[in-house]
């Protein structure tokens, strides 16, 4: 199923998105801020992104950037009543697909959605580049996992941080490492959260994948294979 966050402050209007859309056969998150709309584009499994830009005091365009700046890859319509060009220049150089204007018919935002969604769906780099480890595989082009041939759902973030184990099997990784590979530059030392998402790797591909080391960090285990 394809999913779509919707970034929009006005609530009528994100009704009225969301009924069309859930009409049209996609499922449907709202975010009202931009807080709230890093966190769902960053840990959920997006597969297209619109876009308001303004957003009751905050800017669409940082939340873009910030996005993009993280490695957010899903498509982006500017869904706004700023019509300027100035607007529509800065929206695609900080990387939008598509900008439609407020007011809009319902009929022209789905056919732009379809045509980015088919154009986001054909891949770049034809050749292939996949990790493996046991049974669990990573593809890299299609950010698709599985294990033993089931596909494993991944938020973005899961899937960073499962890839960088990958890449270092049997290496201890300490936290801070991990913090600096898979959540950037100047995120919070001592933060948890890297212990957290292991909890969610654990949960979705068994117990014993990830080793913690005492003191040290974690180790994805490659003896037990
Ligand atoms: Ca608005």
């Amino acid at each position: 199923m394809t999913h779509i966050l919707i970034v929009e402050d006005e609530s009528r209007i994100i009704t009225f998105l969301e009924k069309g859309l859930q009409a049209s056969g996609f499922i449907t998150t709202p975010a009202m801020n931009c807080a709230e709309a890093t966190a769902i584009a960053l840990d959920s499994n997006i597969d297209l992104l619109l876009l308001d830009l303004s957003l009751s005091g905050q800017n669409g365009l940082d939340l873009l950037k910030n996005l993009r700046g993280q490695g957010f890859q899903a498509p982006v319509i500017i869904l706004t009543a700023r019509n300027g060009i100035e607007d529509k220049v800065a929206g695609f150089e900080l990387g939008a697909d598509d900008y439609l204007t407020k007011p809009f018919r319902f009929e022209e935002l789905l056919v732009r959605i379809q045509a980015r969604l088919r154009t986001s769906q054909v891949p770049s780099e034809p050749k292939v580049s996949r990790l493996t480890h046991g049974d669990i595989v990573l593809d890299l082009r299609t950010r698709r996992v599985s294990a033993g041939g089931e596909l494993i759902d991944l938020s973005a973030r899961e899937f960073t941080l499962l890839e960088t184990f990958m890449r270092h099997p049997d290496q201890v990784l300490s936290r801070q490492h991990l913090l600096d590979l898979v959540w950037g530059y100047g995120h919070e030392p001592g933060s948890n959260v890297v212990d957290v998402y292991v909890g969610y790797l654990r949960k979705k591909l068994g117990g014993n994948l990830i080793q913690t080391e005492r003191g040290m960090g974690y180790r994805l285990v490659t003896s037990s294979l």
